[in-house]
């Protein structure tokens, strides 16, 4: 497969071509959202313009072709993380979603009092907060694995906490936050040794490395459609299809019935399950294409291009004065986390907008990991494939400029 041509990528996304504050944007705050190909705004658009319909009831020829669009789009995810069903591709808002379902429905349904799940101290609140709910619900136990000062899981502190009650290891497959990597496939092995399912979140995997949900091995993953170039609103769930069947609908309501007489309810078949309600068609179909235009570059070319993205991006941050990486795993991808002596993250991302360059300040929704490191924010610049080198440069005199005159 060719390598990557970043200009021809660049020319597919409308709004990369502007500028704000007078400058050329430069876009680096990929990590909370993506931006659009014009394949997915065009899908989106027909979508209103020709095709709009509600799905799955109609027979008219509207209905008819709003739902092959959306089937095909749940089969473009099927085949983008290789699951084996469709049956097993739920659409939901996105990662939080996804998750809340899984708490909610498999949680409740298969957890009691004293049953443990593990997470990380690098996960995403939406990684957190639904499994403190349901301790706070029937009284499981949370345990969690620690990171080290690289930012990396202590591995040998996950298998000393492995054990009988160990129900489910819920871990991020890529740290929103640090940029980390998770040797996942390990961690679920060492997790279905034990006897405990796993949820991985790849909300920030997806869009940066292959992903082959049999070959991980996985229980659940989870990632939603608009850090993958998709619509906001949209996302995937995907659960091994004996999970699913034996779960609960999440909600109840139109679609996810098969008969509704006024004292019963017999289910739909999956994945329609847990697709309460009329859903959003068009962020699914939008999303159908998104996936299809990251096959087309191809996830190794992207993944390679972004390695040295990265690699380019830290050798040159080392040499701005005072700026302090936060996350140095070994294993790392698209992001860059960093704080600045003297200087407060929302100042430095301040300096950087005049510039037109957008990073992100802040938590990231991670705040156990800035309590690890003692820090309240840091300033972040995640990556995607229609970076380059250029704008890296800007960022790094930016950086410069805002300690000369911050610090
Ligand atoms: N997990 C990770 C690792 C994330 O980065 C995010 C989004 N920042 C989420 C979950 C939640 O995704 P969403 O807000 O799209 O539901």
């Amino acid at each position: 497969r060719p390598a990557l041509d970043v200009e021809r990528v660049r020319a597919d996304f409308p709004i990369l071509h502007q500028e704000v504050r007078g400058k050329p944007l430069a876009y680096f705050d990929n990590a909370a959202t993506s931006q659009k190909p014009a394949k997915v705004i065009e899908t989106v658009d027909h979508y209103y313009r020709a095709l709009n319909s509600n799905i799955h009831r109609g027979v008219h020829y509207l209905s008819e072709q709003a739902t092959s669009a959306y089937e095909n789009a749940r089969e473009a995810q099927r085949r983008f993380i290789n699951a084996e069903s469709t049956r097993e591709i739920v659409f939901v808002r996105g990662a939080t979603e996804a998750i809340n379902l899984i708490v909610q429905s498999w949680g409740r349904s298969q957890l009691k009092a004293g049953d443990e799940v593990i997470i990380s101290e690098m996960e995403h609140h939406s990684n957190i907060v639904p499994w403190q709910m349901l301790r706070d619900q029937i009284g499981i136990e949370l345990k969690v694995i620690p990171i080290n000062d690289a930012g990396e899981l202590q591995l040998d502190i996950y298998e000393e906490l492995l054990n009988e009650r160990t129900k489910l290891v819920a871990i991020n497959h890529l740290s929103n936050a640090l940029g980390t990597v998770n040797p996942v496939k390990s961690i679920i092995d060492q997790a279905h040794e034990a006897g405990a399912l796993v949820l991985v979140d790849g909300a920030q995997a997806v869009p940066h490395t292959p992903v082959d949900v049999q070959a991980l091995g996985c229980d659940f993953y989870v990632y939603s459609g608009h850090k993958l170039f998709g619509p906001t609103g949209i996302g995937v769930l995907y659960g091994r299809e004996d999970l699913l069947e034996a779960m609960p609908p999440y909600q109840g309501g139109g679609d996810m019935i098969k008969m509704v007489k006024l004292d019963r309810t017999i289910y739909n078949d999956l994945p329609y399950k847990f697709e309460a309600g009329t859903p959003h068609i068009a962020g699914g179909i939008g999303l159908g294409a998104a996936v299809e235009y990251v096959e087309d570059i191809g996830l190794e070319a992207i993944a390679a291009y972004e390695h040295d993205l990265l690699e380019y991006a830290t050798e040159q941050a080392l040499t701005v004065e005072g700026l302090k990486l936060i996350g140095t795993a070994q294993n790392k991808a698209s992001i860059l986390s960093f704080i600045m002596d003297g200087v407060h993250p929302h100042d430095l991302g301040t300096i950087v907008d005049s510039e037109g360059i957008a990073i992100r300040t802040g938590h990231h929704c991670a705040m156990p990991v800035m309590d690890h490191f003692g820090v309240p924010a840091t300033a972040r610049a995640s990556f995607a494939f229609y970076n380059t080198h250029a704008e890296i440069d800007r960022l790094i005199a930016a950086l410069k400029h805002a300690h000369e005159v911050l610090a």
